[in-house]
């Protein structure tokens, strides 16, 4: 089959490189020149593991391709992939300028004697695929005479396929999906999407035909209900640290009831990404929109507001209040681990709060340091690994619990640091060892090993 993928971010490009590896033949459109000569060039643009070698196999295949050109790359396909971003708008619901903008596009592209299915991955309001229907009729009348009078009813389906995949994991949850849910009703459309998606489920794991309105608020639900998850766990943490309580053996103790699932129980300090608060944030404008006060997420997205810098209250007191002039090492960056993404990252408010306290920070990431430096400049100081970012620190910090951080050299700690401190927003250490080799050590929702620090 031949496919355009319209916006070759995270979603786009792991889109493009997967079906292009089933065989298909991708055309990934970007509006940005820099992004799609790097692409065409063989660079890859984002860190997936696993993704740079299925893309450079199916380019050098010519398989996948990558244009600035829409024109160019819907041509010829059949199947228009949008996978756009939908960032919030000022009053929180999701902006849909890109979507919408590039509908208008297509309207003036497609003939009244082409069939191309216009296939949503991006996640967006329920609705918006009767919008981009729309705006694609309406763009369509404008052009009408040179396409011979006719407008555009029956030249396109417009269906809603939301992408649950994980960033990090991306490339296996895109090619083994747990379901893959598709919004139409349109006959024709649900031949193509499961001819398409077959290869993709063969271990029996299904495609969820409903109608487009609840294949968009699916999206929404799934990641407000994880988001649910995280912040109740983050408060069961917090309860913890005021009884005496041990969150590991409470997340123990729930997770291994089945109604309630292993996954999504650790505490931390709260969930970021380009995904998460953007998405629960849309799905409590959309219900404000329709007069339902949704309590659970508001209270979801407070906890979570929080919960970013639940370390730095504890931080102070260890330093008496007081931060001007300490220095910090930073492990960790990215949202989560195995990405290079730092959108809502938990760290950036932790650094913010350091350097509104007169505090100074070395920072590290295994993969992250770019988007970084993109964002604080020389506010901060980068460091080549994880050790040189502990020189003359006055404490570490912990913020995104990268495998290479779980079993650190210890000892190279104790001796870079002034003081052996520790605070792990994300509970990779075992606080009894941490007792035994004299550390300050403070984390979520545990119990505080406390040591005195140096005179300075
Ligand atoms: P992204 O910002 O990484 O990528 C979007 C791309 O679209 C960018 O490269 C941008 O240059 C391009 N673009 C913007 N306007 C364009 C236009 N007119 N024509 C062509 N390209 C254009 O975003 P993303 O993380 O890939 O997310 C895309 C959508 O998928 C969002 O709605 C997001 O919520 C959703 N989503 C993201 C993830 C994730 O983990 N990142 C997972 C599931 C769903």
């Amino acid at each position: 089959m031949k496919i355009a993928v319209v916006g070759t971010g995270y979603v786009g490009l792991v889109t493009g490189t997967c079906f292009a590896e089933t065989g298909n033949t991708v055309t990934c459109v970007d509006v940005d020149k820099v992004k799609v000569d790097k692409l065409s060039a063989g660079e890859i643009t984002i860190y997936e593991p696993g993704l740079e070698k299925l893309f450079l196999r199916n380019q050098k295949e010519g398989r996948l391709k990558f244009t600035q050109s829409l024109s160019d790359a819907i041509k010829d396909s059949e199947i228009i992939f949008l996978a756009l971003p939908t960032p919030p708008g000022e009053d929180g619901a999701a902006d849909l300028k890109y979507i919408l903008g590039v509908a208008h596009e297509l309207g003036k592209l497609i003939k009244p004697t082409d069939y191309k299915v216009i296939i949503d991955k991006s996640t967006v309001p329920v609705g918006t695929a009767e919008r981009v229907r729309l705006a694609i009729l309406k763009s369509g009348l404008e052009v009408i005479p040179s396409n011979g009078g006719e407008d555009l009813a029956g030249a396109f389906d417009v269906v809603s396929n939301p992408e649950f995949l994980r960033e990090g994991v991306a490339v296996d949850d895109f090619m083994k999906p747990d379901r893959v849910v598709i919004g139409t009703t349109s006959e024709r459309a649900i031949k193509i999407m499961n001819d398409l998606y077959a290869p993709f489920v063969r271990q029996g794991n299904p495609v969820i035909f409903m109608d487009e309105n609840s294949a968009e608020l699916t999206k929404y639900a799934a990641n407000a209900f994880l988001a649910v998850k995280i912040s109740f766990m983050n408060e069961i943490a917090q309860m913890c640290e005021r009884l005496g309580a041990d969150v590991d053996m409470v997340r123990k103790g729930i997770g291994s009831d089945e109604r309630i699932g292993k996954r999504f129980l650790f505490p931390g300090i709260g969930y970021g990404g380009s995904c998460f608060p953007k998405d629960v944030q849309a799905l409590a404008k959309s219900a404000d929109d329709v007069n339902y006060d949704f309590k659970i997420l508001d209270a979801v997205m407070e906890v979570n507001d929080k919960q970013k810098t639940h370390l730095i209250p504890k931080i102070k007191k260890y330093f008496d209040g007081n931060l001007k002039g300490k220095h910090f090492a930073l492990w960790g960056l990215a949202f989560k681990p195995n990405t290079d993404d730092v959108r809502e990252a938990p760290a950036f408010y932790i650094i913010d709060a350091l350097l509104a306290e007169a505090a100074t920070v070395t920072v590290f990431d295994p993969e992250a340091m770019a988007n970084t430096k993109n964002i604080f400049g020389d506010k901060i100081v980068y460091a080549t690994n994880q050790y040189e970012a502990l020189k003359n620190a006055d404490a570490l910090i912990i913020a995104t619990e990268w495998n290479e951080f779980r079993t650190p050299n210890f000892e190279k700690i104790i001796s870079e640091l002034h003081n052996k401190a520790i605070f792990d927003g994300r509970n990779l250490f075992d606080p009894a060892q941490m007792e035994k080799s004299g550390f300050h050590y403070e984390s979520v929702g545990r119990k505080t090993i406390t040591q005195h620090k140096n005179q300075s």
